[in-house]
């Protein structure tokens, strides 16, 4: 049976910004796609692409902790620097995802990378965050700096195009993330006239994402950076496009549990969110200059 498809929404009417780096419309956590109705994801920015201009200041975000979840950054265009607490640092290029999970709690910070900086151009990054299943809020800060050549590749049939399978399994193949609960995560390239089917647990919340292009979803037409709610009803999801688009599938068996947030802080009780600010201001998450 086709998954139903409950709304379809269109991009936020203005961006925000996140530090002066990032530019992103935010799609959730909002009063009707509430951190409990797309479980367990939490946030999600996009940062449509634009182009800042040469600079020679690294523009970003500066140093600032996470506790109780992971951050999933997705380059489509340009590059990310990122340093953390625990000593890690790399680059995020188009194609790659850094997959961080800030657990019992990180500093870090994110900012263009320097040559990319320096020259311009145009910039497209999704950020998402997804929620830490309580037993698992206090593991170990870690990251996976997953590249573009170790995303999990499928062909489509009749060169519709090719599936980066970043988390979970698109039609048996499966992608390299590591997650603590399940979570499916595609970044889909549709060329001109290209078709997809594929199937997502009816138990799974599953929202698609616009990223670039037109498409048309179970038979309803989705625009650039509309973003298509599923109902958790039925199974199978056909896209199609009429011209090459980029699209981003997400879907996850929901975790159950009380969200408490302050800013940066995802726990399951405000006694914890407490918690969680002391040990920032007592120095607990570390150093990072
Ligand atoms: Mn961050």
């Amino acid at each position: 049976m086709k998954k139903q498809i409950e709304r379809i929404y269109s991009r936020p009417a203005r961006p925000g910004m996140v530090g002066d780096g990032f530019r992103v419309f935010n799609y959730f956590p909002n009063a009707e796609l509430t951190q409990h109705r797309v479980s367990p994801f939490l946030l999600m920015d996009f940062n449509a692409e634009y182009d800042f201009g040469p600079s020679d200041h690294l523009r970003g975000v500066d140093v600032h902790p996470h506790k109780g979840f992971e951050t999933v950054t997705i380059a489509y265009k340009g590059s990310v620097a990122h340093h953390d607490s625990t000593g890690n640092s790399g680059v995020i290029n188009p194609g790659d995802v850094q997959w961080m999970t800030a657990g019992a709690g990180i500093l870090h910070k994110e900012y263009h990378e320097k040559e990319f900086s320096k020259k311009g151009g145009p910039f497209e990054m999704i950020q998402l965050w997804v929620n830490l299943p309580a037993k698992n809020k206090l593991t170990n800060p870690q990251y996976q700096a997953i590249t573009a050549d170790q995303m999990g590749k499928v062909t489509l049939a009749d060169n519709s195009g090719i599936v980066n399978v970043i988390a979970g399994t698109f039609n048996e193949q499966k992608g390299p993330a590591t997650t603590f609960t399940p979570v499916n995560m595609f970044d889909i390239r549709l060329n001109n006239g290209g078709k997809l089917t594929t199937t997502i647990p009816v138990t799974h919340n599953t929202v698609l994402l616009v990223v670039n292009g037109e498409v048309t979803v179970n038979g309803e037409k989705a625009g650039q950076h509309d973003f298509v709610l599923f109902k958790n009803e039925g199974e199978e999801i056909t896209i199609s496009a009429e011209k090459g688009s980029v699209v981003l599938l997400l879907s996850g068996e929901p975790i159950n549990e009380p969200i408490a947030q302050y800013g940066p802080f995802v726990m399951n009780t405000q006694r914890e969110l407490q918690d969680a600010f002391q040990e920032f201001q007592s120095g607990k998450f570390g150093v990072l200059d």
